[in-house]
């Protein structure tokens, strides 16, 4: 439970960052005026209170959301969140956390800072977004509350990432009832400005600039902002924002009386001197980054039917070049299935899954990495778990359910500058998901019929 809360009656509204001396240079007169208290006349009062708010419910219950707990991997289920954000996941076909979303919620949930090393494509946004609206929600405003303050604050270096940032917020709060706001340069102030007048404003998404600008005119306040965001901390300070991102910082309320996620790509001694500064006794999250679609792996999708895809396997296996080889499935049974197959055609090959036992699991990788077997057959689940140099192939027995899963599979091959080949089997039945893939990949896949020696 977050004790750092305005409602609870321990937060201290005048005690911002600035006030409490916790940064240098505040006093400024531009900045002692954006701390100043807001008068009466600029600072529209609303009698509207937010417990009148009626929540746009559907009928839904979280049964409906029906997803298999899975070794090591963790479900949203499992975290214990409101109905009105497990909607929205359901809604967004989510189903179990991302690494840095199982490292980071069950921490900021509680009410933690954090920061993470993190990129872009690694589930960060909905991490931030999920522990926010869940805290909102659990906490909602019951006294009065005005226009143009905002509850939570998320910063973002660029406009398109602040707009990425705000259609993320607005999925996750489909049936939460909060009021997502995205400021940034390059679009009509009022335009802006009208949105956050329109009603109570509960998450605002800004870049700096255009912060700093509502909050020079008077429209928007950070005194009772319980949450921030710092996302892409790294870019921020090479774009040459720390001076507004500091000045933004000194208006918000100190560290002990907000929850701060500070998310970068890099963990530079300057972002660590920051984070230390801004955050209050974080939890330090840390997702590598998978060196993946990258130049150093060719992607092929054989287009087959499902009868043929079992010879233009074995055609693989008899292909000299195919070395050493991975064969992701989607399921433990086809796991299951095609290993038995496989070795009933003559090949000698080791099976990875969550049935195997962990200490079978060690000595099939053990032959696996001696060179003792060549071909693994695994599930997502395990075959993530697979660090291992020269791997010469990633067959994609089926395409996976998860885009995602497909940049995990092949990033297995290509590893420490190595090159790799990653080849699809896509049949009738799956070829629908490659335009999926495709998207997330940011670039089309080279979809051929396989040559004739493998169809023999
Ligand atoms: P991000 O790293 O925040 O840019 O997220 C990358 C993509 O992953 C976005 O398209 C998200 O919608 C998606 N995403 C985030 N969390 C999950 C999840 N748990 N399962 C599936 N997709 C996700």
């Amino acid at each position: 439970m977050n004790t750092r809360k305005l409602h609870d009656g321990k937060k201290d509204k005048n005690a911002t960052e600035a006030e409490q001396g916790d940064q240098p240079n505040s006093n400024s007169g531009a900045e002692s005026k954006l701390e100043s208290k807001p008068s009466g006349r600029s600072r529209q009062k609303n009698s509207r209170r937010r417990s009148n708010r009626k929540p746009t419910k559907e009928a839904w219950d979280v049964s409906q959301f029906d997803v298999p707990a899975l070794d090591g991997k963790l479900r949203f289920h499992d975290l214990n969140l409101r109905d009105e954000l497990m909607h929205a996941i359901y809604d967004l076909e989510y189903q179990y956390c991302s690494p840095i979303q199982a490292k980071i919620l069950p921490h900021t949930l509680k009410g933690l800072d954090a920061i993470g090393k993190a990129q872009t494509g690694t589930g960060k946004t909905a991490a931030y977004l999920i522990t926010i609206i869940e805290d909102l929600l659990r906490h909602p405003i019951e006294e009065e509350r005005y226009h143009g303050d905002p509850r939570a604050l998320i910063i973002a270096p660029t406009r398109e990432l602040v707009m990425q940032i705000a259609e993320d917020a607005k999925a996750l709060c489909k049936y939460a009832n909060l009021h997502v706001v995205a400021l940034f340069g390059g679009m009509e102030y009022h335009k802006q400005h009208k949105q956050m007048q329109s009603q109570f404003v509960d998450i605002v998404v800004a870049t700096p600039g255009r912060l700093i600008d509502f909050m020079t005119r008077k429209d928007l306040y950070l005194d009772v902002v319980e949450a921030l965001v710092l996302d892409e901390a790294d870019r921020m300070l090479d774009m040459g924002f720390m001076p507004q991102v500091k000045r933004i910082v000194r208006a918000l309320p100190t560290t002990e009386f907000r929850q701060t996620q500070l998310f970068s790509a890099t963990f530079t001694q300057d972002i660590l001197n920051l984070a230390s500064r801004w955050t209050h006794d974080p939890v330090s999250i840390e997702i590598e980054p998978e060196q993946v679609a990258t130049d150093t792996i060719q992607q092929i999708v054989y287009m087959v039917s499902n009868e043929e895809k079992f010879k233009v396997l074995l055609n693989l296996f008899r292909q000299p070049e195919v070395t050493r080889v991975i064969i992701f499935t989607n399921r433990r049974d086809q796991t299951q299935t095609l290993y038995d197959k496989i070795r009933k055609a003559g090949f000698n090959a080791g099976l990875l899954s969550g049935e195997i036992s962990q200490q079978k699991r060690t000595r099939t990788l053990a032959d696996f990495k001696s060179g003792k077997i060549s071909i693994l057959i695994a599930t997502d689940v395990v075959g993530r778990g697979i660090h291992i140099a020269d791997i010469s192939h990633i067959i994609n027995y089926n395409l996976p359910d998860e885009p995602d899963d497909y940049v995990h599979r092949i990033g297995r091959t290509g590893r420490a500058g190595a090159t790799g080949i990653a080849i699809t089997l896509a049949c009738e039945f799956e070829s629908f998901q490659i335009p999926a893939i495709e998207k997330l990949l940011g670039h089309k896949l080279k979809c051929v019929l396989p040559p004739e020696e493998l169809l023999k």
